[in-house]
């Protein structure tokens, strides 16, 4: 078209339009993806099964408040704040997290601290214990997600490509809509029913395992006698966090814990039910703080995909899939590991993936040049470090 012709009344201009790419999972590694992607001018519809954003990384409302109920900190350097606006006076989206390094005189009394505690040391240094989300975890994940298109309650159920286009279908049936490329932003085990065109990501993602985890989320009207972070070793319990000890929370009454179980407990008791490790692991917070502790809510939760044993990647290696030729991708920590930063630097490898990816297949086909995207499924470049 000639740019300097006016057009005439009546006439239609059609810009191509932006690629439509359906990312299926609100977890970090989805959201991440889909943000990114939303930046480079891609039309990205998140799709979570869940009525909440964040996955493992989110937040629940009980009777007696909120609790992370997932990831607790977030270790590393992310970008994931700067997706916020921080307003005058109010704290950050992604904020540091401090808690005393040793127990106070009270949180002592009466204790028998673990030995390696440091009794001689009794300056109340801080310790870093990473960043969160404020004034939750799920606050995060909602800043991540703010200008995005996201459809709740929408469980992905099956993905199959239709001529160049993929078309999904949840529990309603097929969706209506056509899209360029697909994201998988979940555990591999659900991934892998999405990923049947791509038999080099099928393959890959039936090597990765996840391990199962217990948590218990606590509600007491009487102060914990506990700091508000603590590991433990040898124990049923791994670690407690108070949600008070977090910055932008309310320190009110009842004070909100959050109890998660080893690893190895976890397994143990993994075909118990809710009831049962609510008791077990409550038997063993008191334990811990004391036989006081006189709960006023007690609500254990198994997360089914807890942790990733062996993911996709190995150290070195890209830090998401992709499949070139059928515009599939996979992201999240079914590629990397189990830790939020490494979830996010995955999500956003995997939209500069996906969009130069549909940007050389645009290219060929303004130049008439049949798309052969032939390049290997393993290619993507880990483009952030
Ligand atoms: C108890 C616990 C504590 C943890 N603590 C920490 C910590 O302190 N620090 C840290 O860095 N990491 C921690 N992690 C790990 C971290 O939370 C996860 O690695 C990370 O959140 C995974 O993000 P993701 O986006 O890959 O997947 P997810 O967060 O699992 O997101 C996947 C989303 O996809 C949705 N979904 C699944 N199937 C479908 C479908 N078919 N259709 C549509 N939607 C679907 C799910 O509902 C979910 O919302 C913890 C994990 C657990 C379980």
């Amino acid at each position: 078209m000639n740019h300097q012709t006016e057009l005439s009344p009546g006439s239609v201009l059609t810009y191509r339009s932006a690629p439509r790419i359906a990312v299926i999972g609100a977890g970090i590694g989805g959201l991440t993806c889909a943000r990114e992607l939303h930046l480079r001018g891609c039309e990205p519809v998140v799709f979570e099964a869940s009525g909440r954003l964040g996955g493992r990384c989110s937040s629940r409302s009980t009777s007696v408040g909120w609790f992370d109920d997932g990831a607790q900190s977030i270790g590393g350097a992310t970008r994931l704040g700067a997706y916020a606006v921080q307003r005058p006076g109010e704290l950050a989206a992604l904020h540091p997290w401090t808690v005393p390094a040793t127990p106070t005189e009270d949180e002592r009394k009466g204790r028998d601290w673990d030995k390696d505690e440091n009794e001689a040391d009794a300056t109340r240094t801080l310790k870093l214990m990473g960043a969160v989300g404020v004034p939750s975890m799920l606050a995060l994940a909602h800043a991540v997600a703010r200008p995005l298109e996201v459809r709740l309650h929408t469980s992905i159920q099956q993905a199959w490509r239709r001529g160049a286009t993929w078309v999904l279908r949840d529990s309603a049936g097929e969706i209506d809509e056509a899209f360029e490329a697909v994201v998988l932003g979940i555990p591999a085990p659900l991934a892998l029913p999405l990923a049947r065109e791509s038999a080099g990501l099928a393959a890959a993602l039936r090597a990765v395992r996840y391990r199962s985890r217990w948590v218990l989320l606590l509600g007491s009207e009487r102060a914990v006698n506990l700091p508000g972070y603590r590991e433990f070793q040898g124990s049923p319990i791994e670690r407690v966090a108070a949600m008070h000890s977090k910055p932008g929370r309310s320190s009110t009454m009842p004070q909100r814990w959050f109890v998660e179980a080893d690893e190895r407990w976890s397994f143990q008791h993994a075909h118990e039910d809710a009831e049962t490790v609510a008791d077990l692991l409550l038997d063993n917070f008191r334990s811990h703080a004391g036989r006081s502790v006189k709960p006023n809510f007690l609500c254990a939760h198994q997360w089914q995909h807890g942790f990733v044993e062996a993911p996709a990647a190995m150290p070195g290696q890209p830090e998401c899939l992709w499949d070139d030729k059928m515009r599939l991708g996979v992201c999240g920590d079914s590629v990397v590991a189990s830790q939020i930063d490494r979830v996010h630097r995955s999500g956003l490898a995997m939209a500069v993936r996906v969009a130069e990816g549909l940007m050389r297949r645009r290219e060929r086909s303004a130049m008439g040049t049949p798309d052969r995207g032939s390049r290997k499924v393993f290619e993507a470049q880990a483009a952030h470090s």
